[in-house]
């Protein structure tokens, strides 16, 4: 494969319902750690999980509110614009038609990493990125076997090594752990609750933002 020297490109995709302070603590150090540009990729219907509660048009609103005032962090709202799952092999095969041998990085939380397994035609996500993989609190480093198998000969130790090909390695990139998740902020929207310092600043000053999870799901 062709030596390169370009800045990575990396995608960071999730539900983001909401997007809060732990996605973009950790997304922001990735892009230090690695020299990237990080793109946030909502996704439209997780093709393993339940639906989410706000939907793609407010997800996206929040995600704008909460990325204002810095450029290191952008959004690709593309899975929204599609119809039907969203696949991240096929959102990787895409960005490689338009990125050339450009090295992408498909960055994971623990926790999601640990489950690729499961994932769409998941041994092909080798082949179109290298994977970054993000310290969560509480998530073990213990793999299944069978991902384990197929990880073992692509760890890389430095980010330089992601430079030298567009895809293929796999990098742990110690983040600062935060232990927020989407699902506790939501849980506490819909007690009433006032979580604003886990979410971004800007996001309690329009209040419409994030009603959607101020009421109980039923
Ligand atoms: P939920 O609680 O609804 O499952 P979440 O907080 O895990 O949501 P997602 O949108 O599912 O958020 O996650 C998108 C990506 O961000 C995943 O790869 C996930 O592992 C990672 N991630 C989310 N929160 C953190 C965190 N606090 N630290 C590190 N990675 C995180």
């Amino acid at each position: 494969m062709p030596q390169t020297s370009t800045r990575p490109l990396a995608i960071f995709g999730g539900t983001f319902d909401p997007v809060h302070l732990g996605h973009l603590s950790v997304a922001w150090e990735a892009a230090e750690l690695l020299d990237a540009e990080v793109r946030l990729l909502p996704a439209s219907v997780p093709p393993h999980r339940a639906p989410p509660i706000a939907s793609a048009a407010q997800r996206v609103a929040i995600l704008r509110a909460a990325l204002q005032g810095q450029s290191r962090l952008t959004l690709d709202t593309r899975e929204l614009d599609r119809a039907g799952p969203s696949y991240t092999v096929d959102t990787l095969h895409e960005l490689r038609v338009e990125q050339g041998e450009r090295p992408l990085v498909l960055l994971l939380g623990a926790d999601a990493f640990a489950g690729l397994a499961s994932w769409h035609r998941w041994r092909e996500l080798f082949g179109a990125a290298h994977l970054g993989v993000l310290s969560r609190p509480g998530v073990s480093a213990v793999l299944p076997d069978e991902l384990e198998r197929e990880v073992a000969g692509r760890r890389v130790a430095g980010a330089s090594a992601l430079r030298a090909l567009p895809a293929g390695r796999v990098i742990e990139l110690a983040v600062t752990p935060l232990e927020i998740s989407a699902t506790r902020i939501r849980e506490l929207l819909a007690a009433g609750r006032d979580p604003r310092y886990l979410l971004p600043a800007g996001l309690f000053d329009n209040p419409a933002l994030l009603a959607p999870y101020r009421t109980p799901a039923v």
